[in-house]
């Protein structure tokens, strides 16, 4: 093939025991997911899910010092559980849904929280606040072969040291195979999606300088600094 230009590279996330990359095709992203997260949102809890979306080139690694983004003065974290999708799907029933999930991680949904809220009272789309460069630091995937199905387990944010949000993937409002039935409802799915899957109460700022970091049991931890 003859580009006019050498084409990016393809984004890839780590994985825990092994030297070979995940390749990311796309990156979805649930919203309030959790029923505390969306009572401090002032959200309906009963809602079926409804996703968003991150460019693929968003994903940051582990230990990454992010430049402070453009355009906003209220940068918050969002300590979520991302599941790698490894199998395509198309309007799956949860069961089979189950099966589509390669491996998880813990990931941040950092978001523009000045500009999301400006977007919200709008009605204008989320993709400047969600979607900006380096909105998305993501820890090294697990294999689901590993761990088995994540449906339980401590979700963890710290900020300075301090725990800002501290859940858990139990209290999710719709688990993984229900996520990954409901988008392949509205996609088709393919190997190298990721679903960021909502994040838990607890969600506040975070100051150039500070260092967030979320954990989540069993799969280790994600932590950046804001430079
Ligand atoms: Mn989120």
């Amino acid at each position: 093939m003859d580009y006019v230009f050498a084409p990016p590279p393809v984004p890839s996330l780590p994985v825990q025991g092994s030297s070979a990359r995940f390749p990311v095709r796309r990156i979805f992203c649930v919203g309030r997911n959790y029923a505390e997260h969306a009572r401090e949102m002032g959200a309906d809890t009963r809602e079926p899910p409804f996703f968003f979306t991150k460019p693929a080139d968003a994903l940051v690694m582990d230990g990454a010092v992010l430049p402070w983004p453009q355009a906003t003065a209220d940068l918050h974290h969002e300590a979520e559980l991302v599941v790698a999708i490894g199998a395509p799907g198309r309007n799956l029933t949860p069961d089979q849904a189950a099966a589509l999930v390669w491996g998880h991680a813990p990931g941040i949904d950092l978001t523009r929280r000045d500009m999301q809220a400006e977007a919200k009272q709008m009605r204008r789309p989320w993709d400047m606040s969600k979607g900006f460069d380096q909105s998305a630091p993501c820890g090294a995937l697990v294999p689901v072969s590993v761990t088995g199905p994540v449906m339980a387990g401590r979700i963890a944010c710290t900020v300075g040291g301090d725990i800002r949000q501290d859940g858990d993937i139990a209290d999710m409002i719709w688990d993984v195979p229900h996520i990954i039935a409901h988008l392949s409802g509205l996609v088709d799915l393919a190997p190298g999606d990721l679903i960021f899957t909502g994040t838990p109460a607890g969600v506040g700022p975070i100051l150039p300088g500070e260092t967030c970091r979320v954990e989540i049991a069993g799969l280790g931890a994600v932590q950046v600094r804001i430079g």
